[in-house]
């Protein structure tokens, strides 16, 4: 079982592949995190619920981030992080979403909690159109 770990993420690494990365090192399969820093280019989605699909939009610029936070499960036999995060830029106004792929760190510091016990797994949940934990 891991202990929780603390690190700071590659500056030009991409966000939601350097955490991705922490965790696969440490085979961490199942836990949650939170994240704070800053980033230098900024990529965040929503779930249209109704056209069942990931929007995303680029933000320019540098951001805080001012909250950042997800868990970690497998999904397809590997692991995969989810993560929300909030930024803000130079007039403190905040934006928030999914965290997707193309959000590059400035500075990052990852808080990690493992959790032990049985994996927990992603599956293609029919009523939302999403990769959900399966109920136990
Ligand atoms: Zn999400």
């Amino acid at each position: 079982m891991s202990e929780p770990f603390m690190k700071r993420l590659p500056k030009g690494s991409d966000l939601l592949e350097a955490i991705t990365a922490e965790f696969k090192a440490r085979s961490v399969t199942k836990g949650t995190f939170t994240l704070i820093g800053a980033l230098s280019h900024a990529v965040l989605g929503y779930y249209d619920q109704a056209a069942r699909q990931y929007f995303s939009k680029e933000f320019e610029g540098e951001f805080e981030i001012a909250a950042c936070m997800g868990n970690v499960s497998m999904k397809d036999g590997d692991i995969f992080v989810h993560a929300h995060a909030v930024i803000s830029g130079s007039n403190y106004a905040c934006a928030a979403g999914h965290l997707m792929p193309g959000s590059i760190v400035f500075a990052a510091e990852l808080s990690a909690m493992p959790v032990p016990g049985a994996d927990l797994l992603r599956d293609f949940d029919e009523e939302t159109g999403l990769a959900l934990w399966k109920q136990s």
